[in-house]
């Protein structure tokens, strides 16, 4: 079993990471796929003429502002365009592959962030109307039954609330709580990087090894802005019992191979 998080970013190849993953489905190996999209979002939100509002949380974080507006555009872009065009390359490259939200079937339950607390200006506010949240639950019988049927599941990083609203929330969260959840071999994390970087701005500084009583360090030292998030899904996803996760380079050919062979940063 392996879940593997292909990025929002420009650049993932996603001809190659669908062509990897029919090469292991053929191989009898078990895959869900989840997915970003962020930065699709963001253009499209700009050409709807409603521009993304990113806010800084009291501790420094950076996020989207999500209210209702936003979700539904999140949901238009992420469960429609991206998932839908993910699943249609899988099925050419002959994978039976199925897309859905987490809000569909109650795949994934989160509980909802309605305020959020923000830094502007110097000044400490509160937004109301947030549609975001965190992880709790994954519904496990429903991805088994997927699977075991032999579709491939292609998940868009939406969650359903207790009190049955659609929220956002992050794809590698997403990843790992599903890894966590199906006691994935390994979570792979497909970025435009070619993995956790000592310089972010030098490809050629790459971290290949993490131990996990180590991450937390390196994470505040070397991640900056995104690659935080991927670092804390990927040690939500060591302590819940994934044996290892790889940030890896998406942009190549055969990532997903790659990723598997040991290019990347390993962490475990
Ligand atoms: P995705 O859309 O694939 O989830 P993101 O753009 O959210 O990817 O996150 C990856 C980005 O994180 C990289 O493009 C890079 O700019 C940034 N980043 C920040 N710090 C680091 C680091 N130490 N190593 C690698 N990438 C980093």
């Amino acid at each position: 079993m392996i879940v593997v998080k292909m990025g929002g970013s420009d650049g993932v190849n996603l001809e190659a990471v669908c062509a990897d993953i029919a090469t292991l489905v053929g191989a009898g190996e078990q895959i869900v796929l989840v997915h970003g999209g962020s930065h699709e979002t963001n253009l499209i939100s700009e050409k709807l003429g409603v521009p993304p509002r990113f806010v800084t949380s009291p501790s420094g974080h950076a996020s989207r502002y999500t209210d209702r507006q936003t979700l539904e555009i999140l949901v238009m872009v992420e469960a429609g365009r991206i998932n839908k065009r993910i699943v249609e390359r899988l099925q050419q490259s002959g994978v039976n592959a199925i897309g859905l939200s987490g809000l569909d079937g109650r795949l994934l339950e989160a509980k909802r962030k309605e305020t959020l607390p923000i830094v502007e200006h110097g000044k400490r506010k509160v937004l109301h109307g947030e549609y975001s949240g965190q992880i709790e639950r994954v519904n496990i019988s429903l991805l088994r039954m997927l699977l075991e049927t032999g579709y491939v599941p292609v998940v868009a990083p939406l969650a359903i609330s207790h009190r049955h609203e659609a929220l956002n929330v992050d794809g590698d969260r997403v990843a790992a709580a599903i890894g966590s959840a199906l006691n994935a071999q390994v979570v792979v994390i497909l970025s435009n990087v070619p993995g956790l970087l000592k310089d972010p701005t030098n490809e050629a500084s790459l971290i290949s090894q993490v131990p996990l009583s180590q991450a937390q360090e390196y994470l505040e030292r070397f991640a900056q802005g995104r690659m935080k998030r991927k670092m804390l899904g990927a040690i939500d996803a060591l302590k819940s019992g994934v044996k290892r996760v790889m940030i890896a380079d998406g942009r190549v050919e055969h990532p997903l191979q790659r990723a598997l062979a040991g290019w990347g940063t390993v962490i475990e």
